[in-house]
């Protein structure tokens, strides 16, 4: 698990920062979305709905409170949606320093790590070139087992 927190040194955005890009959007800065919001900031990987309630203030909003803020929250570009294959919807906050980027998931406990930087733009360029599209992005995650989990398995 040592690289668990291997993005946690990044530089957080501030809380203010992200409500005033809620209001920017003519959007109430409610108690739960602002929750929402702070509760993300400090989360260095994508959460789900579920994660995010059992973390939240009890008694703060409801879960159908959640699933439509995450919804207007990534409509205004603010939080991104990841799928892990696990049926569940993700949510990360978009860091303006790095908002495209790709995970590394393992199967065995569930360990996310962020990677670094992307290695596909000479693809979607490529791509763009050969089939006359614009503006193509990717989702792309990566599965494996990860140390620990290798150790574990070879005691067992
Ligand atoms: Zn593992
Ligand atoms: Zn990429």
């Amino acid at each position: 698990m040592r690289h668990q927190h291997c993005h946690s040194d990044a530089k957080k955005v501030e809380l203010p920062t992200l409500t005033h890009r809620l209001r920017q959007s003519s959007r109430k800065v409610t108690g739960a979305r602002e929750a929402i919001l702070d509760l993300l900031r400090q989360h260095p990987h994508p959460m789900t709905n579920r994660e995010i309630s059992e973390l939240l203030p009890s008694g703060l909003c409801d879960l159908v409170t959640i699933y439509r803020s995450m919804h207007l929250l990534e409509k205004l570009g603010l939080v991104k949606s990841y799928h892990f294959g696990d049926r569940q919807v993700r949510y990360e906050l978009i860091n303006t320093d790095n908002a495209h980027h790709h995970h590394l998931i393992c199967k065995g406990c569930g360990l996310v790590l962020e990677l670094k930087g992307c290695f596909l733009k000479e693809l979607e360029r490529a791509i763009e070139g050969e089939h006359g599209f614009k503006g193509i992005s990717h989702n792309l995650e990566f599965f494996g087992m990860c140390l620990a989990c290798q150790k574990k398995k070879a005691t067992a």
